[in-house]
Formats: C-alpha cells, sequence, structure tokens
C-alpha cells in the first residue's frame, strides 16, 4: 500500500480533512493541533472527531500526523515559554489518545545562545515529563534543517536526544526530506548511504514518517524553504527513488510543499505514477 497524502488545514475540524483527503486521492494526512504560530487550541468537538474516525475506517485511511505548533520550543532559554511547551504537549497528546492511529511530530527546538548540549538536556527534561504520564500515541522527532540554532540538525543530535529518555519505544523519527537535504545529507546522490548512517546512528526502526518535500536550496544550505515536488534541488528522480527505496516504501509519505488543495492533487497524483507498487 502507498501511504500518500499532505498537509491539510485543521480549520473545519477532522471530517472536513478527511473528506477534503478523499477529494485529492490522499489516504493519509497531517494537520497542526492549534495554531501553529499562536498556540490557542479549538474547543475539541468529539462529535466530529468520532465522525472522521468511521469516515477514515470505512476509507481504509493510514496512520494521521499531528504537528505541534512552531511556537512549541521545548529549548527556550526562558522559563515560562518552556513550561508552556510542556502544556501545549500534554494537552494535545491527551486529545490524541482519542484517536485510534495517529503520531505526533514536534521540531525539538532551537536552544538560542545556550549551546547544543543545553538544548538537548532541556528537550529531553520536557519529554521525559511526557512520557511519564503514560499513552499510546507515538512521539516523532522531526530532522531539521539546522536553520539558526535548531537541535535536531543532525542524526547524531536526534540519537542524544532519544538516549536522553532512555530510548522509550513511543519515541520515533520524522524524516523530511528537504530538511536533510538542506541540513548537508545527500539524498540525490547518495541515499542508500544516508540511510545506512540513519540506520546506524539512530535505527531504521525508529523512523516512521517522511515529509516529502523539494527544496528551494542547495545541499546544505541550512535555509529550509520548502519547493513543489520535481521543481527543487531534489528534483523528481531524486524523489522518485525516495518513495520507491525498499527501506521507505512502508512509511507514510506527508507532502508539505507550496500547494493548495489541487495543487496536492496533482503532485499525489504524479507520485501515485512514480511509485513502482501499490
Ligand atoms: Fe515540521
Ligand atoms: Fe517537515
Ligand atoms: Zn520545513
Amino acid at each position: 500500500m502507498f501511504w500518500i497524502g499532505c498537509h491539510l488545514s485543521a480549520a473545519n475540524g477532522y471530517l472536513a480533512m478527511g473528506k477534503d483527503a478523499e477529494k485529492i486521492g490522499a489516504n493519509v494526512f497531517q494537520f497542526f493541533t492549534r495554531n501553529p504560530r499562536g498556540g490557542s487550541v479549538k474547543a475539541l468537538d468529539r462529535e466530529d472527531m468520532e465522525a472522521y474516525i468511521s469516515f477514515g475506517q470505512e476509507r481504509g485511511f493510514g496512520r494521521l500526523l499531528a504537528h505541534a505548533p512552531y511556537t512549541m520550543n521545548p529549548c527556550s532559554a526562558d522559563k515560562g515559554l518552556r513550561e508552556f511547551a510542556l502544556r501545549m504537549m500534554e494537552e494535545d497528546l491527551e486529545r490524541l489518545e482519542l484517536l485510534p492511529d495517529v503520531m505526533y511530530n514536534f521540531h525539538p527546538g532551537s536552544h538560542v545562545k545556550q549551546g547544543v548540549e543545553v538544548g538537548i538536556g532541556m528537550i529531553t527534561e520536557m519529554l521525559h515529563e511526557v512520557l511519564q504520564k503514560g499513552g499510546k500515541t507515538p512521539i516523532l522527532l522531526e530532522t531539521m534543517a539546522g536553520k539558526g540554532s535548531e537541535v535536531g540538525r543532525s542524526f547524531e543530535e536526534i540519537r542524544r536526544i532519544i538516549d536522553g529518555v532512555h530510548g522509550h519505544e513511543r519515541m520515533g523519527v520524522c524524516l523530511d526530506t528537504c530538511h536533510v537535504y538542506d541540513g548537508g545529507y545527500d539524498v540525490v546522490e547518495n541515499l542508500d548511504d544516508v540511510l545506512e548512517e540513519f540506520h546506524s546512528i539512530i535505527g531504521l526502526d525508529r523512523l516512521r514518517a517522511i515529509h516529502l518535500n523539494d527544496s528551494k536550496n542547495p545541499m546544505g544550505s541550512h535555509k529550509d524553504r520548502h519547493e513543489k515536488i520535481g521543481d527543487g534541488s531534489l528534483g523528481i528522480e531524486a524523489i522518485s527513488r525516495i518513495i520507491n527505496h525498499p527501506k521507505l516504501i512502508h512509511l507514510p509519505f506527508y507532502l508539505e510543499t507550496p500547494n493548495d488543495l489541487e495543487g496536492y492533487e496533482r503532485e499525489i497524483s504524479l507520485l501515485r505514477g512514480l511509485r513502482k507498487e501499490g
């Protein structure tokens, strides 16, 4: 089965996202848990959630990906902002418990001027608190482009965060193809080597999702500007190798390319044409 979808607006609720996904030929999707640049959250609508659950089950949808807001910075120098991050993550995960098949993805954070050591310490401290509460939803660390003082710019940094919570079974990784390429991993010329490296440092069993994006910038640029599939520095051939790679073929792929719904529909159909199986 080819699990392919994109980021959708959560403005009209879960059932509306399910219908949008169906309309554009997606069988998975990603959404923000709350206002991505603020942090405010809508009242939980259980009826809408349950309506989506039966809709998705009837259509055989795969695993959803809930994305934490950008304002969540677990390694902020400001204690109040770290507490805000913890509160948001706990609340988000509490709500996601009501969905049968969802994963939670977040950006590890920006350490600003505190250094990566301090940053990783703060991130693991927050995760420790969150994991103590229990729950079933996998928590994914997103691989970052390394813009500014972003933590998670290398596989080693991701590994150290996972080690910081003693390799807790709920911890996983979402690999963003634009981010890793911008971060200096050559997924265009050396995809096999990059995946080998991922496996030796983190372990491919931790890899749970792919953010499938092209990039506006060259390898190692540390910029993080997504491009439409085939229009950027990765290009269509590299993207085709990614979606068909035997080590990735079972994973869900979520597009975060600059597109409206029609654009996503075109990309999904393009990718379905490139996929060798399913
Ligand atoms: Fe992200
Ligand atoms: Fe991403
Ligand atoms: Zn990005």
